[in-house]
């Protein structure tokens, strides 16, 4: 038997090592992959270190502030440039260990943390949720949905509605154009990146007319998606729109003008 051969019957071998003990051992945490306890979750470790975002904060934008402001106060970001979208609600902030869990929920089919995901959004996003109508996915573009299968705000939104009860309207935006990722891009080219690249299907629109809708994202870095997205609920009639997401990038510690 040739060497190659025998290498690669022994990775064969290896494979299915592997794939017998991914059934056999207690599920690792989706940070930094140590055996979970309880089996569910994130270990206690990885737990400690995510940075759950807690008032106070921007009433507007969902930005933490570094100190109490009182009630009401807007951060200056939301005073210069003012979204389309009406409030921004996020469970966490985007750092090491929510960049672990959503790459591990995204890309490694994780999906079986789409439940806690949904329950630390649900709970940042209580104010939200109580007076919304439906909850809207940010869509994927079809050849993106096709070669990751699922898309990770359908599932978010799925579980927030499996909490709070507020139906998931499946389709109400729909992505007309495939664009570029939005990684390394200014805070302009991803506003022009978006640009009309969303659109609410004729079928849709009884929907979306006059409803009060969150939409809901994994992750929110400069927010021009979110932003292109509400443009085009409110252009196709929405009564109100507010954001959820999951993790937001917070740039660094800010104080309220
Ligand atoms: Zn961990």
């Amino acid at each position: 038997m040739s060497r190659t051969m025998l290498s690669g019957k022994c990775a064969t071998a290896r494979a299915a090592l592997r794939l017998a003990l991914d059934f056999a051992l207690p599920p690792l945490c989706p940070s930094c992959r140590e055996p979970l306890g309880d089996g569910i979750g994130l270990c206690a470790s990885c737990w400690s270190r995510l940075s759950l975002i807690e008032p106070p904060y921007c009433v507007r934008l969902g930005i933490p502030f570094v100190f109490d402001p009182g009630a009401g106060l807007l951060s200056m970001e939301a005073i210069a440039n003012p979204p389309a979208y009406d409030r921004a609600r996020a469970a966490v902030r985007y750092d090491d260990v929510a960049s672990s869990l959503v790459h591990q929920f995204k890309y490694a089919d994780r999906l079986d943390l789409a439940p806690m995901m949904g329950r630390w959004m649900a709970r940042a996003g209580r104010e939200l949720l109580a007076d919304a109508n439906a909850l809207i996915p940010v869509p994927l573009h079809w050849r993106r949905l096709w070669a990751r299968r699922f898309n990770q705000s359908a599932t978010l939104a799925g579980a927030i509605s499996a909490l709070c009860g507020v139906p998931v309207v499946h389709g109400g935006l729909k992505r007309v154009r495939a664009t570029p990722q939005q990684v390394g891009l200014s805070k302009t080219e991803r506003a022009d990146n978006v640009q009309g690249v969303f659109r609410v299907p004729g079928e849709n629109k009884a929907k979306i007319a006059g409803r009060r809708l969150v939409l809901i994202d994994d992750v929110l870095t400069s927010g021009a998606t979110v932003d292109a997205c509400a443009r085009a609920l409110l252009r196709a009639g929405a009564a109100h729109v507010d954001v959820l997401v999951f993790a937001r990038v917070v740039a660094s510690a800010r104080g309220p003008i």
